[in-house]
């Protein structure tokens, strides 16, 4: 009897607890939501004073107000880079907000990704050349079309081109290579059922740097807002830490996946995976040739 009764016991506290959690959980995506709502808000805020400042600036150095003395030059010029920095940070911060909340506007057609990658290699390609630090498109003529917002996937290769260039020294190498591959789609573990799964068809881009790496360990943590490897305050690379976060939003909003393998002696490989937009019609060669 005793056990009886220990254990309608132990079951009543288990529902008292499983009730909180449902109730946690609910006030955790108000939460949520508030935060977005709040982000959204105080990054317009910020920027509407900021393009101000930006704008003003400006007219100092193009000496609209009179010819600036040798310091007055520099110092102005700094209140510029400082000022483009916070602008940069603010519309990052609205971006991951708007991606968090689901509001960001996509407009989606057949995207030929080699043509992507190429204006996303030419975009990065003065910073790369300024390092000494050689950058190369890889994709062959016929992958299969994607269907995407050909401004964010040129967003996501970009960042992650910045990003493989900043960490990578000197005399290293930035590769961006496409390639088809067929996944087998979301099936049941029955045996057997594989053999009638349909293959997804995929187009992969792999972005590999021969740069410092990350340790296996960060490998999920970088895509976290505002996560940086070295968070030491005397840390060589700038940054804010939310690159990442928007690209792996972004990439989900295009039921796409994104994850880090390590490239071998050292560095690297952003490996993105995007579903190709019809799996079964003959892509055309000629439109999307990027050679
Ligand atoms: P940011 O570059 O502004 O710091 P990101 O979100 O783009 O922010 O990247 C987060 C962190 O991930 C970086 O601070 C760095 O530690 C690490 N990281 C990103 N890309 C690379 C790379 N190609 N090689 C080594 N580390 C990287």
């Amino acid at each position: 009897k005793m056990h009886i009764a220990s254990i309608r016991e132990s079951y009543r506290e288990l529902s008292e607890k499983n009730a909180a959690l449902e109730q946690a959980y609910e006030r955790q995506q108000e939460l949520d939501k508030l935060k977005s709502n709040f982000l959204a808000t105080i990054s317009h805020e910020l920027r509407t004073p900021l393009t101000s400042i930006l704008g003003y600036s400006e007219m100092l150095v193009g000496g609209i107000a009179g010819e600036l003395t040798g310091p007055q030059l520099d110092f102005v010029q700094i209140i510029q880079a400082k000022s483009d920095q916070l602008l940069k940070l603010i519309m990052s911060l609205l971006d991951l907000s708007k991606l968090e909340s689901g509001t960001v506007m996509m407009r989606r057609s057949d995207v030929a990704i080699g043509v992507v990658l190429a204006e996303a290699a030419s975009t990065v390609a003065p910073v790369a050349t300024k390092k000494g630090v050689t950058l190369t498109v890889d994709a062959p003529g016929d992958l299969p079309l994607v269907l995407g917002d050909p401004e964010r996937l040129r967003q996501v290769f970009v960042n992650l081109g910045e990003n493989a260039i900043k960490f990578t020294p000197p005399g290293g190498t930035v590769q961006m290579v496409a390639r088809q591959m067929a996944t087998e789609a979301d099936v049941s573990d029955e045996p057997g059922m594989v053999l009638l799964a349909p293959l997804r068809q995929m187009v992969e881009v792999r972005v590999a740097d021969t740069g410092i790496g990350i340790p296996e360990a960060e490998r999920d943590k970088v895509f976290d807002p505002f996560y940086q490897v070295d968070q030491s305050s005397t840390r060589e690379h700038g940054g804010t830490g939310l690159g990442l976060s928007i690209v792996k939003r972004l990439v989900e909003a295009h039921h796409g996946t994104v994850h880090i393998e390590g490239h071998e002696p050292t560095g690297a490989v952003f490996v993105v995976r995007l579903p190709a937009s019809r799996p079964s019609a003959p892509p055309s060669k000629a439109a999307i040739s990027v050679r």
